[in-house]
């Protein structure tokens, strides 16, 4: 029985605001937001830590595919990125937008995820 929440989110048993989904990273929206459009890129695959996933580079490829979205959804072009891991026991990287010049209301989930979804919908 897996109790890990993000694996629960991966499989749809609790909802997530979802921006990203492909066959082996999800990226959905942080319910404890730095910044409008804060966002967690994990691997579908359960790992406890960022360092155990087994090709880092194309884990990297994905954190930049979010944060260039980012960059395009604010029209700003820094983005932080924090890699901690101890809150969740799944393997998660943050992806924010600076959240001293970036404009918005960071609770307002629906709008970021919206803002952000449009530009992979491209
Ligand atoms: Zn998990």
């Amino acid at each position: 029985m897996n109790s890990c929440i993000f694996c629960k989110i991966i499989n749809k048993e609790i909802p997530a605001n979802i921006i990203y989904e492909d066959a082996d990273f999800l990226a959905f929206l942080d319910i404890r937001p730095l910044s409008p459009g804060h966002m967690l890129v994990i691997p579908k695959k359960h790992y406890r830590w960022v360092w155990d996933f087994p090709n880092i580079g194309e884990y990297f490829e994905s954190v930049r595919k979010m944060a260039v979205a980012q960059q395009k959804a604010w029209s700003q072009p820094e983005i932080h990125c924090k890699i901690v891991g101890e809150e969740v026991e799944h393997a998660h990287i943050w992806v924010y937008p600076d959240p001293k010049s970036t404009k918005g209301d960071k609770m307002d989930f629906e709008g970021n995820a919206e803002k952000l979804r449009i530009i992979f919908d491209k």
